[in-house]
């Protein structure tokens, strides 16, 4: 099957840069599949889970919030704000940042709705790509 070069990074780090069956990622406007041979893109990404067909077969599971994804030529990059490969989920910070969003959310006063709510959005992200990856 066909490979192409996949770079997954965010402003911290280069989580990986490996040729890749196919990624499916959270596009803006919905789920997107790339293989090899896709024509040129570039998207704005939501928080979501990105999947990844290695060139062996294996598939990953990453969690991701923001970003964009370019894809050009035999290249695909993803710059996402935050991602976490399924297996370096820390699912009982993950926990904690949930109930704490939660307990902001629950109440009221003068906490950041936006902050809170995309806080908690991206902590039941990283626990459902960690179950995800642990049912495969
Ligand atoms: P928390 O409240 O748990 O600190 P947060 O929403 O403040 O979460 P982010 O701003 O989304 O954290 O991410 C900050 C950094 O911490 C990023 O590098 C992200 O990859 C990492 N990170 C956040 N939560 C987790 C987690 N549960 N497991 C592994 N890495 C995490």
């Amino acid at each position: 099957m066909s490979t192409f070069l996949l770079e997954m990074v965010t402003p911290e780090h280069v989580l990986f840069s490996l040729p890749v069956r196919a990624v499916r990622a959270p596009g803006i406007e919905g789920s997107l599949g790339i293989l090899a041979n896709h024509s040129p893109l570039m998207t704005v990404l939501q928080t979501g889970l990105v999947k990844v067909e290695h060139e062996n077969g294996d598939e990953e599971y990453i969690a991701t919030s923001g970003g964009f994804m370019e894809v050009s030529g035999s290249k695909t990059i993803i710059l996402a704000d935050t991602a976490e490969r399924a297996a370096d989920i820390d699912i009982t910070r993950a926990e904690a940042a949930v109930a704490k969003a939660k307990d902001e959310l629950a109440g009221g006063g003068t906490v950041d709705y936006h902050e809170a709510s995309s806080s908690l959005e991206r902590a039941m992200n990283r626990l459902k790509v960690a179950q995800l990856q642990n049912t495969k």
